[in-house]
């Protein structure tokens, strides 16, 4: 059971302080659709729950919706069963938004179409925006290079051991977690969490992101290619190889 994001919610139609309207993918059929609430049932005040028909394929969605009492009393959070379906934006939005605010624009409309099920519109967004970081990341562009010859420069605009050289000057004798390690007794919370913080992004750059590639290099590599024509069959010319345009999109 997992959140359903906020937008979805349309809060202009309210149940005794529940949703009534949720236009959302439906879990089960994966299309969009307008799920009308009728009644909730609710338990203690804290708490309410619902089941209501997908207007497209009238399987039931669980709907839950919890009344904070705690930090910021009244405000609700809506949950839904199976799990909603969509992405919720990567951690970390903010810094592409300070790195360009219209790549950050890009981004959250990639995201908001493939939130739709809007999956041709939502990967033009994505190489727009491997385009557009391509060019803003790279010293010297390469504005009429095709995008994998840009990607493939891209290590030559960006310094990748940056944060590794910070890293070790701050954990070497001298450096400022170095010293403190020499004495771990005089270690608080505060130099403790940052530690951690500091392993927990080496550990995203050095371990979690090459696994995760690479696992997502397997998936693409395993997958079904619904447009692929003529296999098995000889091929009296050869296929063109499919190519990235630097200016589409
Ligand atoms: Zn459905």
């Amino acid at each position: 059971m997992q959140v359903v994001d906020a937008n979805l919610v349309r809060s202009r139609f309210s149940l005794g302080g529940h949703p009534q309207v949720v236009e959302m993918i439906c879990p089960h059929c994966l299309r969009e659709a307008t799920f009308n609430i009728r009644r909730w049932t609710e338990h203690a005040g804290r708490i309410a729950a619902t089941e209501t028909p997908c207007p497209r394929c009238n399987i039931d969605v669980l709907f839950m919706n919890l009344v904070s009492t705690v930090d910021s009393p009244g405000e609700t959070t809506l949950y839904a069963h199976p799990d909603p379906v969509g992405r919720t934006p990567m951690e970390g939005t903010h810094y592409l938004e300070s790195l360009s605010a219209p790549l950050g624009r890009t981004y959250d409309m990639a995201l908001k179409h493939y939130n739709q099920g809007d999956w041709g519109s939502a990967a033009l967004l994505v190489r727009h925006l491997l385009e557009g970081l391509a060019t803003r990341l790279l010293t010297d562009t390469y504005p009429e290079a095709p995008l994998p010859r840009q990607l493939e420069t891209l290590t030559k605009g960006v310094d990748l051991h940056a944060p590794l050289e910070d890293i070790a000057d701050m954990l070497a004798p001298e450096g400022v977690f170095g010293k403190q390690l020499q004495d771990p007794t005089s270690i608080g919370q505060n130099a403790a969490e940052q530690m951690l913080e500091l392993t927990e992004q080496l550990l995203s750059y050095m371990v979690v992101l090459p696994g995760a590639m690479a696992e997502l290099k397997d998936r693409i590599a395993t997958a079904p290619v619904p447009l692929r024509r003529g296999i098995g069959m000889p091929t009296p010319t050869a296929v063109p190889t499919p190519t990235f345009s630097a200016t589409a999109g």
